[in-house]
């Protein structure tokens, strides 16, 4: 039986929450990962780990596994938000569905899941959250403007977060990865927006893949309780945007 703490992450069923998985799980800690899909979080086939199948933004659904595992394992010491979608567009050609969608899971289920665990991390005065911004969270780019706001947005309220939770102790932190070879993608269509983004990617040598923010995750949260690495932006060396 593990006695490290158990570890929250969303999004969990492939790229970079995947790989957090597994980087903290090789690390001793017991875990609950969420996401939609529960076959990509069975194979990986880690020890000591509660899955749920939720959409972030199913607050109740949430809740209910959070103290399932809570039951297993003892109070939630780190909450990684790292769930996200990614559709690039011209606004005026986006499915306003997918406006809607993007908010909804990069933000609002981000501050909505943050509130589940604040109030024990701050009784505690122990605990920390990272929300995974991006490197689209500090500078615009063409057909990013919805996806954009939402990492903007992103950054904003983490910083706001940070400070309204400093003097509990709890840390709160972003980590804002540049290109990284995931699934992302996958929501925007075929066309010159896409084929535009993959020459790019192509041009730079692929990107960073998910195992190099898992290491930048699991070294923040390694420091000792005091120490706040308040951002973190990694990005691959040969990216210049
Ligand atoms: P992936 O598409 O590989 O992973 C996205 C994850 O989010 C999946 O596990 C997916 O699971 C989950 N997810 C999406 N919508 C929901 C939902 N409604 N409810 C629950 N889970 C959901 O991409 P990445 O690993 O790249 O993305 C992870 C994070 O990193 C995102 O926040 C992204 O914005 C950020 N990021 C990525 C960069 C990159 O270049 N790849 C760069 C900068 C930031 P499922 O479909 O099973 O629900």
């Amino acid at each position: 039986m593990t006695t490290k703490p158990l570890v929250v992450i969303t999004g969990a069923s492939s790229g970079i929450g995947a790989a957090t998985a597994r980087a903290f799980s090789a690390a001793g800690h017991p875990l609950l990962l969420i996401a939609r899909r529960l076959e990509p979080m069975q194979e990986l086939g880690l020890p000591d780990t509660e899955l749920a199948t939720a959409d972030v933004n199913d607050t109740p659904a949430v809740a209910a596994a959070i103290a399932r595992a809570e039951e297993r394992f003892g109070p939630v010491d780190l909450l990684i938000n790292n769930a996200g979608l990614m559709a690039l567009s011209s606004v005026a050609e986006q499915d306003p569905a997918l406006v809607q969608e993007q908010f909804d899971v990069n933000c609002v289920a981000l501050m909505k899941n943050s509130q589940l665990v604040l109030r024990g991390m701050q009784e505690r005065r122990h605990g920390t959250i990272v929300n995974i911004g991006s490197i689209a969270g500090k500078q615009l780019y063409a057909d990013h403007t919805v996806y954009n706001g939402t990492k903007y947005a992103v950054h904003a309220m983490t910083e706001g977060l940070r400070r309204e939770n400093a003097a509990h102790n709890v840390r709160v932190l972003l980590v804002a990865p540049g290109m990284v070879d995931t699934g992302l993608l996958g929501n925007t269509g075929e066309g010159d927006v896409l084929d535009g983004y993959l020459d790019y990617k192509k041009s730079i040598g692929g990107g960073l893949v998910p195992d190099d923010i898992a290491g930048a995750i699991l070294t923040a949260y390694q420091l000792p309780q005091h120490i706040s690495f308040r951002e973190i932006v990694v990005a691959p060396t040969s990216q210049d945007a």
